[in-house]
């Protein structure tokens, strides 16, 4: 549906300032997707770990720093060692997944948000028959 003053039912009156207001959010959402950076569909953690070899200090200490990635495949859940060398890479690509994850939920909300305003307008807007 478009609420563009040339157009549609709405044209003769100008969007509510709270439409508008939603538009320009939605907007700003939508732009998000736009981007072109990588992502990761996974959840990228700094953890502490246990190499397994006997007399190793870190089976006293804290474990040895590790990234690891979790992630679904087939249903079921996954864990893989990041190397050193991709660390950078996966710990942008981790956030930048979280930022999309954020930037879906806030747009499904939203519209939740948009639809429930509407329905209200709809149901002031009729006109009175007696
Ligand atoms: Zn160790």
């Amino acid at each position: 549906m478009k609420y563009d003053t040339d157009q549609g039912e709405m044209s003769t009156k100008k969007r509510p300032a709270w439409l508008q207001a939603l538009e320009q959010r939605r907007a700003a959402l939508l732009a998000e997707f736009a981007h072109e950076e990588a992502f990761v569909v996974g959840t990228v953690s700094e953890v502490r770990g246990r190499c397994g070899k006997p007399g190793c200090q870190c089976t006293r200490g804290p474990g040895h720093p590790q990234m690891r990635l979790l992630y679904a495949e087939g249903g079921r859940r996954r864990c893989k060692l990041v190397r050193k060398a991709d660390q950078a890479r996966l710990r942008r690509a981790g956030a930048r997944y979280r930022e999309l994850k954020t930037a879906l939920r806030d747009l499904a909300a939203l519209q939740a948000r948009q639809l429930r305003l509407l329905r209200q307008l709809v149901r002031k807007g009729g006109l009175r028959y007696r």
